[in-house]
């Protein structure tokens, strides 16, 4: 007799008990160059108007459901055409999950099309909600492969598309031609992903009025507000009111709400940080061709991704990991990713405890 609990795993998807749970590394004690963060805090000044705008916070209320007055913020910060319409996720995260259930149909063949290798969350939630994921492969350069693109559209008719852009690992923007052209042939809604914008400063948020069928999905993550999770999904009304109809009530919390409207009234601060991000990506970028055994790709986010050329990368990760320094090491023994790692764009001092462990790491 099975006992209740061989009955509750029973009762689990087999596809779900066959997706590998989204790791994330432990990084106590080390310098934190893995997840693409932000590494600076918000400034004195700031932080003790926030501790005053937060003493005032309503915990024992439910917040805002719609968060209309952040909503109207966000619009401003990040020039949301008028006449476009926004929906707040808990991180963006939250809105791929509901972008997917609400094409997900029950015995139907829906289909989520992105590209590989791009970022995990799009395949991973394609399973979590039933539908088939299409991942078209990239060519060498990590440019778009349009010739596929154009033949796997026709076959799969997707009903959603993403393009992270930059993409996640590989930190360059697509052709913006290219694009043009998906949002075209979509048969669906196409989901231009721009978490990395404050790095990029190319956006396809002023072309929402071209495309009815274009979203422009942002985070205020990689700002450096990770900790608060708030993602934005801008589109045209009649898609963004279905969406809408997914999201939990009550998903974007009292503090979040509170936090992320004061610091986006000061939204100047985090440019200058983001400024500092892209010119210290420069220095790094400039440190790491100038060694010997590594392919380092171009970068227009806050991250650099390379390839270790006469050695493990593996090993490579470990021996920068001994030397105190975190970074991410994409496990591809094959493919475009193999034998790379990624790496985050930190301070100055911590980039420079990086490069002297990368340094170190080559020579053993
Ligand atoms: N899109 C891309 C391309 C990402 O790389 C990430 C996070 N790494 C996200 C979305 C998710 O961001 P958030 O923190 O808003 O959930």
């Amino acid at each position: 007799m099975n006992s209740p609990l061989d009955n509750c795993r029973q009762k689990i998807r087999s596809v779900i008990k066959n997706i590998q749970a989204y790791h994330v590394a432990d990084a106590r004690g080390l310098i934190k160059l893995d997840a693409m963060e932000n590494p600076y805090h918000l400034s004195e000044g700031l932080i003790a108007k926030l501790q005053v705008r937060l003493s005032g916070a309503e915990l024992n209320r439910y917040p805002d459901p719609s968060a209309s007055s952040l909503r109207d913020k966000l619009r401003e910060v990040m020039q949301v055409p008028q006449d476009r319409a926004i929906v707040l996720g808990n991180g963006s995260d939250e809105l791929i999950q509901m972008l997917a259930m609400a094409v997900a149909e029950r015995d139907a063949d829906v289909c989520l099309m992105s590209f590989d290798p791009g970022f995990v969350m799009y395949r991973m939630i394609a399973d979590f909600t039933g539908i088939n994921y299409v991942g078209v492969s990239l060519n060498e350069d990590f440019s778009l492969d349009m010739e596929s693109i154009r033949k796997a559209i026709l076959e799969s008719q997707p009903a959603i598309i993403f393009i992270a852009y930059p993409n996640n690992p590989s930190a360059n923007c697509y052709n913006e031609k290219d694009i043009e052209e998906i949002i075209t042939l979509a048969p669906g809604m196409v989901v231009l992903d721009e978490a990395y914008h404050p790095f990029a400063q190319t956006s396809f948020m002023s072309r929402l009025g071209d495309y009815d069928n274009l979203l422009v999905m942002r985070t205020v993550s990689k700002m450096g507000l990770a900790g608060l999770r708030l993602g934005l999904l801008c589109g045209h009304p009649d898609i963004i009111t279905e969406i809408d109809k997914i999201r939990l009530p009550y998903n974007i919390n009292v503090l979040t709400q509170l936090t992320a409207e004061l610091v986006l009234d000061n939204a100047v601060e985090l440019e200058q940080q983001a400024t500092l991000i892209r010119e210290q990506r420069e220095v790094l970028l400039r440190q790491m061709d100038a060694l010997d055994g590594l392919q380092v790709f171009p970068s227009q986010a806050n991250f650099i991704l390379f390839r270790v050329l006469d050695k493990n990368a593996g090993d490579v990760f470990e021996s920068i990991k001994q030397s105190g320094v975190l970074i991410k090491n994409m496990k591809a023994d094959s493919g475009l990713l193999s034998n790379c790692l990624r790496v985050t764009v930190g301070t100055p001092e911590e980039n420079e405890a990086f490069v002297t462990a990368l340094v170190k790491a080559l020579a053993e």
